[in-house]
Order: structure tokens, then sequence, then C-alpha cells
């Protein structure tokens, strides 16, 4: 049974760590399950072990925080209140806080209150099902950041809502674990988490790491992107599905205007920027709020650059990240438009 986006593997965190070499450096990789997805986190040089071992127990105890099904995390504790503030952690308030920022800045394409609406839709059970117009009113009732209330450490939100970090704790997860990597002496490491991927450094020989971009209509990669010392993530409609008896198909992106999947003409959006959290929550509001309004939201800030591909195959590259950008040798048709300030 899948019970949330956060769903913990509660029998134990499957946890897997290989040693070897490559191209005469040494590399530690360390696999687990957690956050309801598979992550692997790479490390290149001596002397490593110790820092992996921290930066997993770090993941277990955000996990513990944020997981929306267990009854120990303080996200439970926040949704099950009854209407009174829940003391939480720091991370978890400064993810709250960074949330409800990333709500106003992109006027609520991004909601943190949106489970409701994917629980209706058989999302966080994997029991699909098209909820019905009716059904979708009444629950949008019970969604909306703005009724959010968060004072220092203390969250208040009203009986029947309900929050949760499915689009962007993953991304606060790489931020919090680069971290703790870098101040135990790693230089150069590769994290993927559930395919938010984060850089530290560059590969040990000094090149940039190549990450394959997803192709959002068949398996496989549609470009690489020659990075260092980065986050990218991508959100996708592909990544978690239905199709329903209307032959429709229906994904996980939700518009919170009208509780459907969001339909912005934009298939896959990936962000690329310095932090983790910013580029997990743009990549799931970019998806919800498309081309245009994304141009403008780019135009503003230079924290980011994105890749977006339309509907139609076409690719969009902020000029940024242009010249990191290489469509594949079977793509290289793709039309690609560069988006300038
Ligand atoms: P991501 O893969 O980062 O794009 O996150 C997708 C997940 O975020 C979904 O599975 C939902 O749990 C949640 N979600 C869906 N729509 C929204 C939205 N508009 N705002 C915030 N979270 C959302
Ligand atoms: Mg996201």
């Amino acid at each position: 049974m899948r019970n949330s986006f956060f769903l913990i593997i509660m029998a134990g965190i499957i946890c897997l760590t290989a040693c070897g070499k490559q191209d005469n450096y040494e590399t530690q990789s360390r696999s687990l399950f957690a956050m309801d997805t598979y992550m692997n986190i790479t490390t290149y040089g001596e002397n490593t072990e110790s820092a992996l071992n921290k930066a997993e127990e770090q993941i277990k105890e955000l996990e513990k925080k944020w997981s929306v099904t267990n009854d120990k995390s303080e996200v439970y504790a926040v949704n099950h209140s009854g209407g009174s503030s829940v003391s939480v952690s720091k991370e978890t308030a400064d993810l709250l806080s960074f949330s409800l920022d990333i709500s106003r800045i992109t006027d609520g394409a991004f909601d943190p209150t949106i489970y409701p609406i994917l629980t209706a839709w058989g999302f966080t059970e994997s029991e699909y099902r098209i909820p019905s117009e009716t059904e979708l009113i009444s629950l949008l009732k019970n969604t909306g950041y703005e009724k959010v209330k968060l004072s220092g450490n203390y969250i208040t939100i009203p009986n029947e809502m309900q929050i949760d970090f499915g689009a962007v704790g993953k991304g606060y997860t790489g931020d919090l674990i680069t971290e703790t990597l870098k101040e135990n002496g790693v230089t150069s490491a590769l994290l993927d988490l559930g395919g938010n991927i984060q850089v530290i450094g560059s590969k040990p020989d000094g090149a940039k790491w190549r990450l394959g971009i997803r192709d959002p209509f068949e398996e496989g990669h549609f470009a690489t992107l020659e990075v260092s010392d980065c986050a990218v993530v991508t959100s996708g409609g592909y990544e978690r599905y239905f199709v329903g008896d209307d032959g429709e198909t229906y994904w996980h992106i939700i518009d919170p205007k009208t509780g459907k999947p969001a339909h912005s003409g934009l298939i896959t959006v990936t962000i690329v920027g310095e932090e983790g959290k910013l580029c997990d929550a743009f990549s799931t509001s970019i998806f919800v709020m498309g081309l245009d309004k994304a141009k403008k939201l780019w135009k503003q800030r230079d924290d980011f650059e994105m890749i977006l591909v339309d509907e139609n195959g076409k690719v969009y590259l902020t000029e940024g990240i242009k010249d990191s950008f290489f469509l594949n040798q079977m793509h290289e048709n793709m039309q690609i438009e560069v988006i300038r300030r």
C-alpha cells in the first residue's frame, strides 16, 4: 500500500554501501529508500564513510519529521491538531516558511496544502479515481496556503486542512545533506534523491558532471547538461500518472486553482540553481504556471536557470544554461528557443 509521498518503509530503510575506484579515484556509494523514493549518494575521495553515515542519519531524521502518515511526525501532528498550534523543529519551520514564500511568489501555483486533493485523485494510495466537480469544489475550501499560520516555530492550520512537503522536501534535504557532507570534508559528490540531483564540486578529475535529462515522451534521456556545484531538479507529468476510464491521462501535479492536474502546455520542467529547495519548489510551480509566467519569473530573479519542454516537443532554455546544454544525438532535430533577459 502506498500511503503518502513520504511513505516510510517502517520495517527499515533499505541501505547499501558500495566502495570502489573510478578512474583511479576512491568512490563510496550509499543507496537507501527514503521519502518514498530511491536515493543514491556517491562521494569521491578518501575517508568519506563517516560523512555518508551522517548524511544518511540526517535523511532518516528529516523523513521522520515530514512523513504525512507516520503518527510520530511533525507534519502528522500539524495535520491532526484540530486547529491548535503545534511546535515544530527549526527545519520544519524553515521549510514551511520557504514554502509559503514560494506560494506568494508564484501566486498560489505552489501550494503546500494541496494534499487532500491528491488523496481524492488517489495519488497518495495509488488507488486512482476521477473526483467529481462537486467533490473538488468542496475539497478546495479546505486548501489555501494563506490560511496557514507560522509564528516562530509554531504552525497553526484550520481543522480539516493538511500540509505536505512532497514538492519541496527532497530539494531541502539535498541542501541540508550537501552542507553536512561538505562540513565533513567531502569536496566531490553526486546526490541523486529520487531524481532530484545535487552535485558537490566537480568530478574528481576537475571535469564537470554530465547529467542526462529525462525524455518526457519515451524512456531514456533527450539531452545532457554539464554542471558543477548546483542542484538540478525536474518535474514532469510522466513521473506519476494514471489513465482514466475516459482515456485521459491524469498526473500528480495539481493546479491549486482547479484541483485538477495542471495543463499549462509544459510537460517537463528542469530547474538548475544553487539551492535544491528553490529548484524543487520552482520545478513544480513552473509546471503549473506555464511558459509565459515562467519567463516572467525568471526575468525577475537571478537564482535559477530552466530547461522547459512543451507538449509539442519544443525546448526552451534560459541563456545562462544554454552553453552547458547538449541535445543527444537521437534528438538533434528538437527545436530549441533560448530565453533571454
Ligand atoms: P515534484 O515532483 O517536486 O514536482 O512534486 C510533486 C508532488 O508535489 C506531488 O506528488 C504532490 O505531492 C505535490 N504537489 C502537487 N501539486 C502541487 C502544487 N501545485 N503545489 C505544491 N505541491 C504539489
Ligand atoms: Mg518539486
